[in-house]
């Protein structure tokens, strides 16, 4: 059974790359109708907080990318850690170092200065028992060290980058336990994958160059070697790191600026793989189709522009009532409605209809939401100058009183009502649509004029045309 996992450390929000690599994990489990675990790597007690751990977990809940075991959090697990570390010594895999934080640094300094590796230099690789309870008579608190090997090669089997060498003797003997007795990141991380039986590791290609240490605990444990699958960078558009200089990178920041989680992934997946010239999947395609072959090498660029046209591509197929219900918070974070205020789904619906081929963003759905629901509308400028003048007034005025007898407001009896006034006064449809889109939206552009009037309603439509006559000069 193949068993997966994403494996964050809580020091920042779930970004962009941190998303990419849980979707991989997560496509790769379905596909192959696996376990995703989730473990949260905590064990950097000065920078991971328990708000991040909530941020990282509500941006993989917002995603979809659910998971099958956890999150499990390894600062419960120190209990774990120690019994590895005990097989390690009893099994003469590691030893104790007593070498002080000032000793090592004295020394590092001596061997960069002449030009010398400044690995460890195994002082205390070899300590007798003797040497080594005279140490511990003296009540030094040790280090563990894990006892690397110092000559052949550590390969990597990396599914996106074949076999990847490094040399045993490049290698330092790392401390696995720190004098306080917590554990060290390199070695948890391979305690929890053996213990939780992972056999494939996804993961950002930053990862690459601690692998061959922990190949190496590996064998130690006695434990077959996960595949691995090292992603390539993601880098922003002058192919440097992406980072905060190049716009938004946290998740939850998509989410606010109104993109669809759906669009997010579907952008995310196209960030390193591809399925032929398809852009736009279905999340049973993405599980379908996902494999390991079809991951580049090469580091993905990140692309706003693209993203954003996905986020319009998944708006315009997304069904009405659902945008409905997203676009809610985004309503009343533009102050369009109340908090908490309800209103009638369906007919939010049927509003939503006529503006979704055009909204890319939910924060543009909800601001051209505005005039629907809004009991009144300012008017742009240059739209009104253009189009609320003498001659429209007339137009206006008669288009309200025809319509206030009507009972019928449905956009194909509205349709009538305009005609009749176009051909009477033999002008284009355009003559009088226009002002009165002006005095329904306050701009020039909107959907069909006759369903937004319908969509509006009689009332508020009947006050709008009216509010433009007045608004004209010479108007009473
Ligand atoms: N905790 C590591 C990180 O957030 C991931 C380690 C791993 O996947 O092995 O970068």
């Amino acid at each position: 059974m193949i068993r997966v996992r994403f494996a964050p450390s809580p020091t920042g929000h779930l970004h962009i790359g941190g998303a990419r690599t849980a979707l991989f994990n997560y496509l790769f489990a379905r596909h192959n109708n696996g376990k995703f675990i989730l473990r949260i790597e905590n064990t950097d007690r000065t920078r991971s907080t328990d708000e991040y751990i909530e941020t990282i977990i509500e941006g993989m809940k917002w995603l979809r990318l659910e998971w099958d075991e956890g999150p499990f959090r390894q600062t419960d697990r120190f209990d774990v850690y120690r019994n590895y570390v005990d097989k390690l010594l009893k099994e003469g895999n590691a030893y104790y170092c007593y070498c002080t934080p000032e000793e090592l640094e004295q020394r590092r300094k001596e061997a960069l200065a002449q030009g010398k590796s400044p690995k460890y230099d195994g002082r205390c690789r070899n300590l007798t028992k003797i040497q080594d309870s005279r140490f511990k008579i003296q009540e030094k608190n040790p280090a563990i060290r894990f006892k690397m090997p110092q000559e052949g090669q550590a390969v990597v089997d990396d599914m996106i980058r074949g076999k990847v060498v490094f040399e045993n003797d490049q290698l330092d003997d790392l401390i696995i336990m720190r004098s306080d007795g917590t554990p060290t990141y390199n070695f948890t991380v391979v305690v929890d994958d053996v213990d939780m039986d992972i056999t494939h590791v996804i993961r950002g290609d930053d990862h690459l160059n601690n692998t061959p240490k922990q190949i190496h605990i590996y064998k130690a444990l006695g434990h077959e070697i996960p595949l691995f699958a090292h992603l390539p960078m993601i880098l922003g558009a002058d192919r440097t790191r992406l980072s905060k200089r190049h716009g938004a990178t946290s998740v939850m920041a998509y989410k606010d600026m109104g993109y669809l989680p759906d669009a997010l992934v579907n952008y995310l997946v196209r960030l390193g793989w591809s399925y032929g010239d398809q852009e736009v999947f279905t999340r049973e395609e993405l599980i379908k189709y996902f494999t390991f072959e079809n991951v580049g090498k090469a580091a993905a660029v990140f692309n706003p522009e693209k993203l954003l046209w996905l986020n319009s591509q998944y708006i315009i197929k997304s069904n009405p009532e659902e945008l409905a219900d997203m676009v809610m918070p985004f309503l009343e974070n533009a102050g369009i409605i109340q908090k908490g205020q309800n209103i009638d789904r369906q007919w939010l619906s049927k509003a939503i209809k006529t503006l979704q081929e055009r909204a890319k963003t939910l924060v543009e759905l909800a601001s051209s939401l505005r005039y629907y629901i809004a009991e009144d509308v300012e008017y742009n400028e240059k739209a009104k100058a253009n189009f609320l003048n003498e001659k429209s007034r007339a137009l206006l005025s008669e288009l309200k009183d025809s319509l206030t007898p009507l009972s019928d407001f449905s956009a194909s009896s509205l349709e009538t009502i305009f005609m009749a006034i176009v051909e009477k006064h033999g002008i284009k449809l355009g003559n009088l649509a226009q002002p009165v889109r002006v005095a329904m939206t306050g701009g020039t552009e909107s959907p069909g004029i006759f369903e937004v009037l319908e969509i509006v309603g009689k009332e508020k439509t009947l006050k709008r045309l009216d509010k433009a006559v007045k608004a004209i000069k010479g108007g009473n």
